[in-house]
């Protein structure tokens, strides 16, 4: 409901930051006397009415660059045990989410939250989201230098700041480090991707990056960022996007990435670049080519070393990203126990990482979690799962995504046990792509279609072909309408079909490109393979 209100005008009459008083009082005067304008801007703090709008809230909870603190993941597991059903879920900005809170009960959550230096401001809303960054920056031996500062630093210039709580739409950074590019700068409005230049180590930029209905890449902007001018460049990125008046008039085409590349309104990475530069007085030095490996973004799990000597960190796969409030006091207590630095991180995967674990505690911990039923070695049908909330909980959904997600990376465990070859698959419940399908290898998207006697079933549409790094490509629709109870068979199919075609290291999207759309829906629906009469999918 709060998208067809005018959002610009309620943000001119008050400005989102200011809902908080309203918002605690509202806990005490009860849930009915809450105006709809307010619904829209309690989204300053990551506060959703959740479907069916009869008095639950999903509520996000910040966590910059997915850092976490054992004292912290207790207090998140207890609010999801004493407020949230015993819920919670990682998302794709390594934030955590919650489902069933009502009003009444914030008050004593942000209380809770505050207690442990937490926050809910800018979780959602036009803001600034969480910045996401390497969930092991700073003890992989896989980075340029430790990108946690950064993130951090324009965590603190962004979350609370009068400056920046008006933007024409929700704004996102990434800042990571890692060879991997883990960190997918290239779908953030702002993404800082490590470099090495000469014997500098920096920063390479893209702006304009997004997904949504519309995905854009960010455009690369060639220049070499400091490290000491981060904050300097995020700040005056921050103040063109605020400033762009024009970007206020369609509320459908207020995120960043339009600027740049609209037909009608974008004005491309150089004009870009320029605006950066007069505002900051200089011209940034050039950049080197994207180290961006060919296929990026893949989970950093498994026990691996640190870059600390004798130090190791431990990822746990988190089906589709959902955990019992119970799960994650688990967690606290092994983060706990286990980890010298007393940390741990979450992923853009929805998974979750121990860090600084001692090599003399390295079999006491995995004890430890096959007693509790932590997965240490999870299959790729698991770690590289992504389901966005989907119409258990979202009003805007069609379809369900994250049973169907836990479900089909179950059935695909057991049709193939002994897999080996990458596959990102990824749900979104509807065309939002919140679950980005937009740059899975597979990509499932909600519809709803006629069954066999006429009634209405859930389907979805099978995208193939995206992916991040310096083949970046969004994935296209191969299969139409695909009903939801059989989808684990047709994506299965796609990839026995991949597994049985590739050699070496090519790519899920290496196969997508090899074939027509029409032979990847009949590998997808198992019949007769056709020829290829017309070019392969162009996804490059
Ligand atoms: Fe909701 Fe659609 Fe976003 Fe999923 S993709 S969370 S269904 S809006």
């Amino acid at each position: 409901m709060a998208d067809k209100l005018n959002i610009e005008e309620i943000k001119k009459n008050k400005d989102g930051l200011d809902i908080l008083p309203d918002l605690l009082r509202y806990a005490e005067t009860g849930f009915d006397t809450i105006p709809p304008e307010d619904f829209a801007l309690f989204r300053w703090y990551g506060l959703y009415q959740q479907r069916p709008n009869d008095g639950h809230f999903m509520q996000r909870i910040k966590v910059p660059n997915g850092h976490l603190t054992s004292e912290q993941l207790r207090t998140l597991g207890n609010i999801a045990i004493d407020f949230g059903r015993n819920l919670i879920d990682i998302t794709t900005r390594q934030d955590f989410q919650y489902h069933w809170f009502t009003i009444n009960n914030i008050p004593e959550i942000y209380r809770r939250l505050e207690e442990v230096g937490m926050t809910t401001c800018g979780a959602c809303g036009d803001i600034t989201r969480n910045v996401v960054g390497c969930p092991v920056t700073g003890i992989t031996k896989d980075e340029y230098f430790d990108s946690l500062p950064h993130a951090q630093a324009i965590t603190a210039l962004m979350v609370n700041n009068r400056e920046f709580s008006n933007m024409p739409r929700k704004y996102k950074f990434s800042v990571c480090s890692c060879h991997m590019q883990c960190a997918q700068p290239e779908i953030n409005e702002v993404g800082f991707y490590g470099v090495k230049k000469g014997d500098q180590l920096g920063y390479g930029l893209m702006v304009g990056g997004g997904l949504s209905t519309k995905p854009y890449f960010g455009a690369e902007m060639g220049v070499f960022v400091k490290q000491d001018e981060v904050i300097k460049v995020a700040r005056v990125i921050s103040e063109i996007y605020r400033d762009t008046e024009i970007l206020r008039k369609n509320r459908g085409q207020a995120r960043l990435k339009f600027y740049l590349h609209d037909p009608k309104i974008g004005i491309g990475g150089e004009a870009f670049l320029k605006l950066i530069e007069e505002k900051l007085g200089y011209k940034l030095e050039e950049g080197v080519p994207n180290p961006a490996p060919r296929d990026a973004e893949t989970d950093h799990l498994g026990i691996q070393p640190q870059k600390q000597e004798g130090l190791y960190y431990v990822g746990i796969g988190v089906r589709a990203g959902r955990l019992t409030g119970d799960q994650l006091l688990q967690i606290a207590e092994l983060v706990e126990e286990f980890s010298d630095t007393k940390t741990g991180r979450t992923t853009n995967k929805q998974n979750f990482i121990i860090t600084h674990v001692p090599e003399a505690k390295l079999e006491a911990l995995k004890q430890r979690m096959d007693e509790y039923g932590f997965d240490y070695k999870p299959s790729i049908f698991k770690r590289a799962l992504v389901s966005c909330t989907g119409i258990e909980f979202c009003n805007l959904a069609v379809t369900e995504t994250k049973e169907v997600g836990r479900r089909v990376s179950r059935e695909l465990e057991e049709r193939f046990p002994d897999a080996s070859r990458n596959i990102r698959i990824h749900f979104s419940g509807c065309p939002n792509n919140c679950g980005q399908n937009a740059i899975a290898d597979i990509g499932l998207r909600g519809m709803k279609t006629k069954g066999p006697e006429g009634v209405m079933i859930e389907a979805y549409d099978i995208l193939v072909g995206g992916g991040t790094g310096n083949d970046r490509a969004f994935s296209e629709v191969a299969v139409k309408k695909y009903p939801g109870h059989d989808i684990a068979t047709a994506i299965g199919n796609l990839y026995e079909g991949y597994c049985n075609w590739a050699t070496g290291d090519q790519t899920f999207r290496d196969y997508v490109r090899a074939h027509t759309k029409e032979q990847l829906e009949a590998v997808a629906k198992n019949l007769p393979m056709p020829e290829a009469v017309e070019q392969p999918v162009p996804t490059a």
